[in-house]
């Protein structure tokens, strides 16, 4: 039989798993004993509806056994099996788990790669971490004849019929390598330590695994001692041992299941080293009776802001699993969510599109969606530090989400969302509103690239002077958020660079005007100037201390063109109306003033150096940055 080749991808991860300097190679068997378990969990999900299966739920099992003399772990399940078909699929080919794809898609994987070992997990392949070679005989449930597949690494694997396997189900025999310098294979033969392996990573497994130990037990013997009495003596029995103790661990109650055990088991069973920022425990009886325990990751995973990620809860019913990845429960918001539901109530032969209409899933979802807000909530009143980094690390997710969601999901985030009001100020929209002094009626924002610029508009001016505190945007998303929102409590929200801000006193406006009416000629005059740069040129009310501002009209602001000009393909339709406000109170003014009585020419290009400085300062790039330089230097 033809040896056939790993594609080219598997090759390499199988070659970061030979040549493996991780140090924790024990995790091969959680890896091997996982899959038994996942086949499992498909022959008994099909049993439910399906009465030719050949086995009960209580006939279910993970048996390994181990083989010092011949070098050998076996790990034999009774699920589902594969034929050859599924060998060439499944085993030919790395595992589709969305991290290690994305991972081995974008970055060169090398031997010291350890990390993503560790983080992920890699399936099947980790057995060539301690294996020379892997046999795989298997009987798929419902095929004719066995099938088996060898390989002993990176030159290649084989698949040919195993008639012998009559049985259904899988072994996966790994022949251990030999000791080295460095590495002590051989432990991996020892009973003793594959227990401990199976307690230390498995336990959970809602399956049995057991193996034959040696049951020591003090018996009476048969001799007397010196008084007559029985002597005792230890009997040695081969024993079918459970290892594992089954019980998942949201069956347990709160008050037997530490902290640290829902994290260890967040961190093993969702493949993520960092811990949870926080677990949420749910035991629910009334309408509809379920379990749930949810987990908030403090850190994303790769694939989280990819299309790669797949979201939702693993969901059970009376200890089946029946989806994966059910993403009906939780709302997108709410998509970074890890965790597990079970519920008797559910009906197990569901399908996706009954489970969108099914009435206990709406319960149980409505439920599950508000603890997970409450619980980000007390987080955010009570651990603000904590929180701050939940919400950088998802923030971007919650605000994506008031922008592309309907009514119902914006209003679910909108007390989560933070946005700086200083450079150690995150500040809620509420707590924003409790702080506003009485005579504030807005909420004030700006956005910009980045705080310094943001701060430094001049428009934020006579906000800050009056007392009263700037939202500094600097998210291109973060506009789109103040959008979508409108108000909060009633105040609306205003972008300072655009339109009447409306802060100073009947007085400071009629003067103003005023000012605007005999320097009208100057105004038209820099507006002819300018062209088609701007709509219009005014007098600011609200300038302080700055000369000039580069404001905006209608419904495009300088920022949403920004953020459309950085889409890649942007064909720079998308354009705000610029207007330019210039400050009647600063020395410049009068320069200008004096230019247009006495020198046209000075002034039309005094009006081009402020224009540019508008839009510079406003974070716009400029259209000719060789002719501001040039009317710079000149009128230097
Ligand atoms: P993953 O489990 O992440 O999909 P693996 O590399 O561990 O990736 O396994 C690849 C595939 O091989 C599995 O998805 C499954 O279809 C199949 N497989 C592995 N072990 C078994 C088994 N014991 N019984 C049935 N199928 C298995």
């Amino acid at each position: 039989m033809a040896k056939k080749q790993f594609k080219a991808e598997s090759k390499r991860v199988l070659d970061l798993m030979i040549n493996s300097i991780y140090t924790h190679k024990e995790i091969f068997l959680r890896e091997i004993i996982s899959n038994a378990s996942d086949a499992i969990d498909k022959l008994c999900y099909l049993s439910l509806t399906d009465e030719n299966v050949p086995y009960k739920r209580d006939d279910y099992m993970i048996k390994i056994f181990v083989d010092e003399d011949m070098r050998t772990i076996t790990v034999r399940d009774n699920g589902i099996g594969m034929d050859e078909a599924d060998m060439e699929k499944n085993l030919g080919v790395i595992a589709q788990s969305g991290s290690l794809k994305f991972k081995s898609e974008n970055e060169d994987l090398d031997a010291n790669d350890t990390n993503i070992i560790g983080q992920f997990g890699v399936g099947f392949y980790s057995a060539f971490m301690v294996a020379d070679e892997v046999t795989v005989r298997s009987h798929k449930y419902g095929a004719e004849t066995g099938a088996k597949w060898v390989s002993t690494g990176t030159d290649g694997y084989t698949i040919t019929p195993c008639p012998e396997k009559t049985d259904v189900g899988t072994e996966v025999i790994m022949h251990i390598k030999e000791d080295t310098d460095g590495e002590n294979y051989s432990t991996f033969l020892d009973k003793y330590t594959i227990r401990d392996l199976v307690r230390k990573y498995s336990d959970y497994i809602r399956w049995p695994i057991a193996m034959d130990i040696e049951d020591y037990e003090f018996v009476e013997s048969e001799e007397l001692d010196e008084n007559g009495k029985p002597k005792y003596e230890y009997k040695c029995e081969m024993k079918e041992t459970v290892m594992n103790t089954m019980v998942p661990i949201w069956e347990r109650s709160k008050s037997e299941v530490t902290d640290e055990e829902c994290k260890e088991y967040y961190q093993k069973m969702f493949y993520d080293p960092n811990e949870p920022i926080s677990v949420i425990r749910v035991d629910a009886e009334g309408s509809v009776t379920y379990k749930a325990m949810l987990f908030i990751p403090s850190v994303p995973s790769p694939d989280f802001y990819s299309r790669d990620f797949k979201p939702g809860l693993k969901l059970y019913s009376n200890g089946v699993m029946i989806m994966e990845y059910c993403a009906d429960i939780l709302p997108d918001c709410f998509r970074f969510v890890r965790g597990i539901v079970d519920s008797p109530d559910l009906s197990l032969n569901i399908s996706r599109e009954v489970l969108q209409h099914d009435r206990q899933l709406k319960v149980i979802s409505n439920n599950l969606t508000k603890k997970v807000k409450g619980e980000l909530k007390k987080l955010m009143e009570s651990d603000r530090k904590k929180y701050e980094e939940f919400y950088k690390a998802f923030g971007y997710q919650l605000k994506y989400s008031t922008v592309s969601a309907v009514a119902d999901m914006r209003e679910q985030v909108r007390d989560l969302l933070l946005f700086q009001t200083g450079p150690d100020r995150m500040c809620s929209l509420q707590e924003y509103v409790d702080n506003m002094p009485e005579s504030q009626e807005k909420i004030y924002y700006v956005c910009a690239d980045n705080l310094k610029l943001a701060m430094a508009m001049p428009q934020t001016e006579v906000v800050k002077q009056k007392g009263y505190e700037v939202f500094y945007l600097t998210d291109p998303v973060d506009e789109f958020v103040f959008q979508a929102l409108d108000a909060q409590d009633g105040k609306p929200f205003q972008n300072v660079s655009k339109g009447d801000l409306d802060l100073v006193s009947e007085e400071e406006k009629q003067e103003t005007e005023q000012a605007a009416e005999e320097g009208k000629d100057l105004l038209d005059f820099i507006k002819e100037t300018l062209g088609d740069q701007v709509v219009d040129v005014r007098l600011s009310t609200t300038l302080v201390s700055h000369p000039v501002c580069l404001n905006s009209q209608g419904t495009v602001t300088l920022e949403m063109e920004r953020y459309f000009r950085s889409i890649p393909g942007d064909d720079g339709s998308i354009r705000a109306a610029r207007v330019l406000e210039i400050n009647p109170r600063h020395p410049l003014y009068a320069k200008l003033q004096e230019a247009f009585a006495t020198d046209k020419d000075r002034c039309a290009d005094m009006a081009r150096v402020l224009y540019a400085q508008a839009s510079l300062i406003a974070g716009m790039p400029l259209d000719d940055p060789a002719e501001y330089t040039e009317l710079v230097c000149n009128l230097l």
